[in-house]
């Protein structure tokens, strides 16, 4: 027996043997995938032609050797049913024929193909099996091996996250969708000061603050119904001793692998002490550190928000304050007495609005506000109003001293939708100035018209100015006539400013701005220059009518010690005789500033010009002064001489202002002073005014202030009254 098949080839006739086998390779070729190449399969299926043919032959014959003709197959992969039913069939049918020779066939031969054809199937099957079995072993192994692996991996990731949640500063806890709590980590329980078997089990609803209990499931639900993934707040929650803690809590959610939500997770963070800073420190900013009231900046937010939630038709209102005078306290006493008396006010308008809900706060120094949130009737602000100037009023004790004190109160309501803060604030400031005006201890209204005049008022000062510059202002001469005579004695120069939008506009609606702003010293010394030109140019040409100029002078021109020699150079440039000019003072002119006479009225006296005092009887002057001042005639002021009105109605029944017109004119006489009667209309005052003595006459009657070509035009005809 030779187990090489190349020399067994040789003694079985290994011709015989290499056509079985092509014949076999052949057909396992056609009857299913082999993943040998055409000759190694030959090959193989030779030699196992080859070992078939000495198992035949074999004595003793076994049929045992035959299975590893079956396994030879099955480890080439030649699994093939079809393969292998052909390969039984033709062992059977050919192969004693093709390949044994006639003197190798043993008696028995029949029988023996039968046990070697059961003996290769069973090879076959057997080494089938292992092969199934080995695979899946090998897929089993490496199925175990990954599963290891993936829990592995698992036990890594719960160890991590166990050693965060657990070591973590920050508290974490995990609830259901309920609220339910799962689990909570140790600095969770801390911060709430249970321990973590209290918590769970807990339903996070029962840890919400009461004020933000109904906030705080609404965030639940939108996180839960998927509207936000997380969210986070600052919110505060109840310890187990009933602190406050102040968090900041951010939540999210984990949802199942379909979407639905899960649990949620939270992560707090103690932010107490950072809240309580926060908090300081905003108190700070809104508050006045002094009073402690609410200052300007919380003021104006409140207000900002007032006004923007405002519903339609609602009302707002402010009531202004200032203390009067707090200056010359602050002055007198110090700062330190000021400081308590602002406490001891600040702390009585506070406590008189209180239950009102109104805002009180201090809009820096002696200046209060506070603040009316709905209330449709100006009624109510003013009794505000009053309850607050009623509040200063009452004595205040500061240090040793016992104060009375007052103040001034704008007050503006106003729909809040047609205003913003800062109109309504200036409103209010605009109304607190019209309050002190009045005389101050008082509250004033605020009147839109009256605002809208104080406006154009100062519109028209501001344009004061440059309108001296560009020479708008002209002047109108009205005659001063003898009542006796009837003869044209002088003229009053009257300012007009000629208004490049506004028209003319009369000396009312300027002088009294001129004299404050101090514009009037320039605008005057204009007047007084123009004045004595225009007079001087009348006596060149009309040198018999020695018509005298009447030129008004402000208080303020008359205190600026300038004013001499302002007068003596107009008079010395426009060459003017001294005699010829008159000047009109007020009383209160007079007076001056210091409550005496004034000094110049001297000096203007030894110049050689007239001095009258304009618009007499209407101040509160001390006519003993009259005696020693160096007045040359009084001008009865318009009212008196209205009074005298014998038009055919006795309307004042006592003639009174008849009686003062004649005690007045006797009393002047009496001081060698000329007396010109002003604003006479009619002919019968002219004329009773005659008969009174009253020297001069000046008004519609006797011609109305008209421009200076009017005066040569009357100089020329000789028109007397
Ligand atoms: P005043 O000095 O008492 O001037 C007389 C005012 O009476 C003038 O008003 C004049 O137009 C007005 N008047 C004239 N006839 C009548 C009349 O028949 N009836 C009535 N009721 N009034 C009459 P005007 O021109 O509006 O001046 C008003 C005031 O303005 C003057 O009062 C004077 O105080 C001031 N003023 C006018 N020009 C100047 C000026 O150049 N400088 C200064 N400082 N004040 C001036
Ligand atoms: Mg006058
Ligand atoms: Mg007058």
């Amino acid at each position: 027996m030779v187990a090489d098949p190349d020399s067994a080839g040789v003694d079985a006739g290994r011709a015989e043997a290499q056509g079985y086998a092509a014949d076999w390779a052949r057909a396992v070729r056609r009857l299913g995938f082999v993943p040998l190449s055409v000759a190694e399969t030959e090959r193989l299926l030779l030699a196992q032609t080859i070992r078939l043919a000495q198992v035949v032959r074999a004595e003793p014959f076994s049929a045992h050797p035959a299975e590893e003709v079956g396994r030879a197959l099955v480890q080439a992969h030649l699994t093939e049913p079809q393969a292998l039913a052909w390969t039984l069939h033709a062992l059977g049918a050919d192969f004693p024929r093709r390949v044994l020779a006639a003197a190798d066939r043993p008696a028995d031969l029949a029988d023996r193909i039968a046990a070697v054809q059961g003996g290769l199937a069973a090879g076959f099957a057997r080494a089938l099996r292992d092969r199934t079995f080995s695979q899946q072993e090998r897929i089993t192994r490496s199925a175990w091996k990954a599963r290891d692996e993936v829990e592995q991996a698992l036990r890594d990731s719960e160890a991590r996250f166990r050693a965060i949640f657990t070591g973590a500063a920050i508290g974490i806890g995990i609830a259901g969708v309920d609220g339910r709590i799962i689990d909570v980590n140790q600095a969770f329980a801390d911060m709430l000061g249970y321990s973590i078997e209290e918590l769970r089990e807990a339903n996070v609803a029962a840890l919400f603050h009461a004020d933000d209990a109904a906030g705080m499931w609404e965030l639940y639900q939108a996180l839960i119904e998927g509207e936000h993934d997380a969210v986070r707040v600052e919110k505060r929650y109840h310890r187990k001793d009933g602190t406050m803690v102040w968090t900041d809590l951010a939540v999210s959610l984990i949802r199942h692998g379909d979407g639905r939500p899960r649990f949620t997770v939270a992560m707090i963070k103690d932010i107490t002490q950072r809240y309580a800073l926060q908090q300081r420190l905003r108190f700070q900013a809104l508050h006045d550190p002094l009073t402690g009231l609410p200052n300007r900046t919380l003021f104006f937010e409140t207000l900002g928000q007032v006004l923007d939630t405002a519903a339609a038709g609602h009302r707002v209102g402010v009531c202004f304050l200032d203390l009067d005078g707090f200056k010359a306290i602050n002055d007198s006493l110090g700062h330190d007495l000021g400081d308590q008396l602002l406490v001891k006010i600040g702390q009585r308008l506070a406590a008189c609005v209180a239950g009102h809900g109104h805002l009180v706060a201090r809009m820096g120094g002696d200046e209060f506000v506070i603040l009316l949130d709905g209330g449709d009737d100006i009624d109510d602000a003013v009794a505000v109003a009053e309850a607050a100037l009623a509040a200063v009023a009452a004595p205040v004790h500061v240090g040793e001293h016992q104060l009375a004190v007052s103040a001034s109160v704008g007050i503006v309501q106003c729909s809040a939708e047609e205003t913003t803060a800062s109109e309504l604030m200036k409103a209010a400031d605009t109304t607190l100035y019209w309050a002190k005006g009045a005389g101050r201890g008082r509250w004033a209204v605020y009147d839109p018209e009256r605002s809208a005049r104080d406006i154009a008022r100062s519109a028209l000062v501001a344009g004061l100015p440059a309108a001296l510059d560009r020479g708008e202002f002209v002047l109108h001469y009205q005659p001063i006539v003898s009542l006796l005579e009837g003869r044209m004695l002088a003229v009053e120069a009257l300012v007009r400013w000629e208004h490049p939008e506004l028209g003319l506009i009369g000396p009312d609606r300027f002088i009294g701005l001129a004299e404050e702003t101090g514009l009037i010293v320039r605008l005057g010394e204009w007047v007084l220059r123009r004045a004595c030109h225009d007079a001087e140019q009348w006596r060149r040409e009309f040198p018999d009518a020695r018509l005298v100029v009447s030129v008004n002078l402000a208080a303020r021109q008359a205190d600026d010690p300038a004013i001499v020699d302002t007068v003596a150079d107009a008079l010395h440039t426009t060459g003017l005789p001294a005699d010829l000019l008159q000047l009109e003072l007020t009383e209160s002119a007079v007076m001056g500033s210091a409550g005496e006479p004034l000094r110049s009225l001297y000096r203007l006296a030894a110049l050689g010009v007239r001095l009258a005092v304009d618009d007499f009887g209407t101040g509160y002057s001390n006519l003993a002064y009259l005696r020693r001042l160096p007045i040359h005639s009084l001008k009865l002021a318009g009212p008196f001489v209205e009074g005298i009105r014998a038009d055919g109605t006795d309307v004042a029944a006592d003639h009174r202002d008849e009686r003062i017109v004649d005690a007045l004119v006797r009393l002047a006489h009496a001081l060698e002073l000329w007396v010109t009667a002003e604003a006479v209309e009619t002919g019968v005052q002219a004329e009773r005014l005659r008969a009174l003595r009253c020297d001069t006459g000046q008004g519609r009657y006797f011609g109305a202030p008209a421009p200076a070509e009017a005066i040569t035009a009357r100089l020329r005809g000789g028109v007397a009254a």
